[in-house]
């Protein structure tokens, strides 16, 4: 598209990239917020036994705040798990309310700050701009290096046993997000490599996205693949290495911030059925899949393709084409040094399942269309087929 066309672009007012910065959490609340008495921390049972929640906690008392911890946030939150998050919040009469936690912790953590601050249901949300009140402050704390859900405007609830729908919504956009490594240095090698390597899928397809690409999340995607590729090695190599883990929280955070505005595409429309059906987690569903969809896309994005080999592949040479190729190969290396699965059949998906999988990737019309090249039913099987 042209570098002048109109485009729009949303993000969080304030972003606070700092290790350490959670221990000073109550500090950065108070500053904003200095009204603010009665906090809701949104969290899983995993993450709370890691005991990293008490840090925060001790920093937001220590500001004058009592806190409220719900910590029943489960993978892929049903809408039961949501629902029990705002009545918690709406109980201790939350004032303003923290996701720290992955995806799903920060998703639930929208969705209760929204569902406590006004009195529509959550059914009445779902969809695109369906939310009609305010909500609750919201801070955002990420404890994983990929989704950048914290910085973007949609939140994700399981309905049914496969089934997903989403809140997309302007007010899902938090007021601050706080990225700190030290609360990811405890995350296994491939939790980082699957994790990370979803936030290098948000860059690609927010690169690549049909519609709503603009020269904004043109620059964060770069900056993004850029800090990601750069380090996801060494932070799965030696999970201690904080600068590693910063530059993939921040990473993660500008790719979160380019998806949020120019969508993400196909690998995500493929992944979902993979997740949905066998329970593989988001990040290694999309890395299965990644190098397969960018096949199928290079003749309609090649030049793209190039363009992110460049920052990739360092010294990379030759055609647009085999510049694209490099940039596949790169990314099914990262997979393979970081010992992640890289086949459907090691995560227990087998020839007979290809139907059904390509049927439900076909259902995520959303994601379709912001593809750089139409995907029929078909294209999505052959595509699942390469992934075998
Ligand atoms: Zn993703």
């Amino acid at each position: 598209m042209s570098e002048t066309a109109a485009f729009s672009f949303s993000t969080v007012p304030g972003i606070v990239s700092e290790p350490g910065a959670a221990l000073r959490l109550g500090q950065l609340v108070a500053e904003r917020f200095p009204a603010i008495r009665r906090v809701l921390v949104v969290t899983d049972p995993g993450f709370l036994r890691t005991g990293l929640v008490d840090g925060p906690r001790a920093s937001l008392e220590c500001h004058g705040m009592q806190v409220a911890i719900y910590s029943d946030v489960a993978a892929d939150p049903p809408e039961p798990v949501v629902l029990a998050a705002a009545e918690f919040a709406r109980r201790h009469d939350a004032e303003l309310v923290i996701g720290l936690g992955g995806g799903s912790s920060m998703d639930v953590a929208k969705l209760a700050a929204v569902l406590a601050g006004t009195k529509q249901s959550l059914a009445a949300m779902y969809g695109i701009g369906n939310v009609t009140g305010a909500r609750l402050p919201l801070v955002q704390v990420p404890t994983t290096a990929g989704t950048g859900s914290e910085v973007t405007n949609i939140a994700i609830v399981t309905t049914g046993a496969t089934t997903k729908m989403g809140v997309v919504a302007p007010q899902l956009y938090a007021d601050l997000a706080v990225l700190d490594a030290s609360l990811t240095a405890g995350l296994p090698s491939i939790v980082t490599a699957a994790t990370g390597i979803d936030a290098m899928v948000h860059a690609i397809e927010a690169y690549t996205s049909r519609h709503k690409k603009n020269p904004l999340s043109d620059m964060l995607a770069r900056q993004a693949l850029f800090l990601l590729s750069a380090n996801i090695v060494k932070a799965c190599e030696n999970g201690q290495d904080l600068a590693a883990r910063q530059a993939m929280l921040l990473g993660a955070c500008l790719a979160g911030q380019a998806f949020s505005n120019a969508p993400v595409a196909a690998v995500h429309a493929l992944a979902y059925p993979i997740g949905g059906i066998f329970h593989v987690a988001h990040g290694l569903s999309n890395s299965l899949v990644l190098p397969h969809v960018l096949r199928f896309n290079m003749q309609a994005a090649a030049g793209h393709y190039a363009d992110l080999a460049g920052i990739v592949v360092p010294h990379v040479s030759g055609s647009e084409d085999a510049r694209a190729q490099a940039l596949i190969v790169a990314m099914q290396q990262i997979a393979k040094i970081t010992g992640i699965e890289t086949t459907l059949q090691q995560v227990g998906i087998a020839e007979r399942d290809l139907d059904r999988l390509a049927d439900e990737a076909m259902l995520q019309t959303r994601l379709l269309g912001n593809n750089p090249r139409e995907l029929t039913r078909e294209d999505a099987r052959a595509i699942y087929a390469a992934a075998l």
